[in-house]
């Protein structure tokens, strides 16, 4: 396995962080190494197009900055982002950066984004006046990205709204527009004719935009969609999720590498009798003769409660690995704790304060999602503030900071 493990970072005597780890009762380890590899994959399997890092969100919840400043270190040069406030964020770790707004324009917004160079998304007529508005304002011709709507009804300018645009291209007179985009909504289904469908609505489209904007840099896929074929993959890719170590399909094996690995402190180990509950609502009741682990990690750290075991859904629960070994989930998931049932485990190979792995290379992140009735996204972007957080990059471990 690639992921240096916490029992590898803990063996290093001169680490810095040891100290830290042995107290700390959840780890989170992201590995830029793995990050950097998926990067790779994605720029493989679309050679003529290229990459940007979609990094909304605290880049998926696994740290924007050292997660950039890697991605930058590998080529990346274009990165989009929800909101103008993690926009500001990205410029001031990468000043010389491409960063796009996915959100677009709020009113009265633009001076923010010229300010930060930040290029919004603009996703309706209106805030393509206040796009030329501010660009009169400053003086510049300020660049940005339109976004079209071929069939995901959420943001981006209505077929209606193009033909206004096409009908008075004078519109964007004031503007450099650097991209043209859509999103798919069905790309992690490559069955799905509807992929197909909105690719051809976004090639009328573009066919028929003005000022040379037909040729201007275009962007259609997601992590799911650059897998659709070169027909989908444009100039400019916009993966998130692959690069995080997700699986972006529904129904095809995951290409990439995890990146994330979190780990749980086992805060006690005990054994209870047939019949006893175990946690609050005694919703599992032990059998026989049970040992059980008591880890330190709960629902406020985005171990969601719904992974709990109840008696009459055993499907449901979630799964750790400890000691090599898998361990379900018992009871619910409270607020700082889960118990997990550790009667197969040799008592020897376990022990109070050992870590557990609630997801990373031998417990899936889209499995977990799975079971708790979500995506791996969810559940990355849930990942609470709580963990220690550890960066493997280039072989060794660092803090966030210094990674
Ligand atoms: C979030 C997002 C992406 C990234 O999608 P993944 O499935 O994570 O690869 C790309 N484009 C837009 C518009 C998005 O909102």
């Amino acid at each position: 396995m690639p992921v240096l493990t916490l029992s590898d970072v803990s063996a290093k005597a001169a680490s810095p962080y040891e100290a830290d780890i042995a107290a700390a009762s959840g780890v989170l380890h992201v590995d830029l190494d793995a990050l950097a590899h998926n990067y790779g994959l994605i720029c493989k399997a679309a050679p003529c197009a290229k990459a940007a890092a979609v990094v909304k969100a605290d880049a998926y919840g696994l740290g924007v900055a050292p997660v950039s400043r890697r991605l930058w270190a590998e080529g990346c040069r274009q990165f989009f982002v929800a909101e103008a406030s993690e926009g500001r964020v990205l410029r001031a770790l990468l000043p010389d950066a491409t960063i796009y707004v996915l959100d677009g324009l709020f009113p009265d917004a633009a001076p923010l984004f010229s300010e930060y160079r930040l290029q919004p998304c603009l996703s309706t007529l209106d805030e393509v006046a206040e796009w030329a508005r501010e660009c009169h304002r400053v003086g510049k011709r300020l660049e940005a990205c339109l976004h079209f709507d071929t069939g995901l009804t959420r943001l981006g300018l209505t077929a209606g709204e193009a033909e206004m645009l096409i009908g008075q291209p004078q519109r964007l007179d004031a503007m450099a527009i650097t991209l043209v985009m859509s999103h798919l909504a069905c790309g992690d289904d490559a069955a799905n004719p509807q992929n197909e469908a909105q690719r051809l609505r976004f090639d009328a489209l573009r066919a028929r935009l003005p000022f040379g904007l037909d040729k201007a840099p275009a962007s259609l896929a997601n992590t799911a969609g650059t897998f659709l074929g070169n027909t989908y993959q444009y100039d400019l890719l916009r993966p998130g999720i692959g690069l995080y170590g997700g699986n972006p399909f529904i129904n095809k094996a995951n290409p990439f590498r995890p990146v994330v690995t979190a780990q749980a402190r086992i805060l006690q180990l005990r054994e209870a009798d047939e019949g006893t509950g175990v946690g609050y609502g005694a919703d599992y009741r032990i059998k026989g003769h049970q040992r059980l682990a008591v880890l330190s990690i709960g629902y406020a750290d985005g171990y969601f409660r719904v992974l709990s075991n109840r008696d009459r859904d055993h499907m449901r629960g979630g799964s750790v690995y400890v000691a090599g070994m898998i361990a379900p989930v018992v009871g619910r998931v409270s607020m700082d704790m889960l118990t997990i049932d550790v009667t197969h485990i040799p008592k020897d190979t376990i022990k109070r304060g050992d870590l557990a792995e609630l997801i990373g290379p031998h417990i899936d992140l889209d499995d977990v999602g799975a079971r708790a009735g979500t995506i791996g996204y969810e559940i990355l972007t849930s990942l609470g503030k709580r963990y220690m957080r550890l960066y493997q990059a280039n072989g060794t471990i660092t803090d966030g900071e210094r990674a």
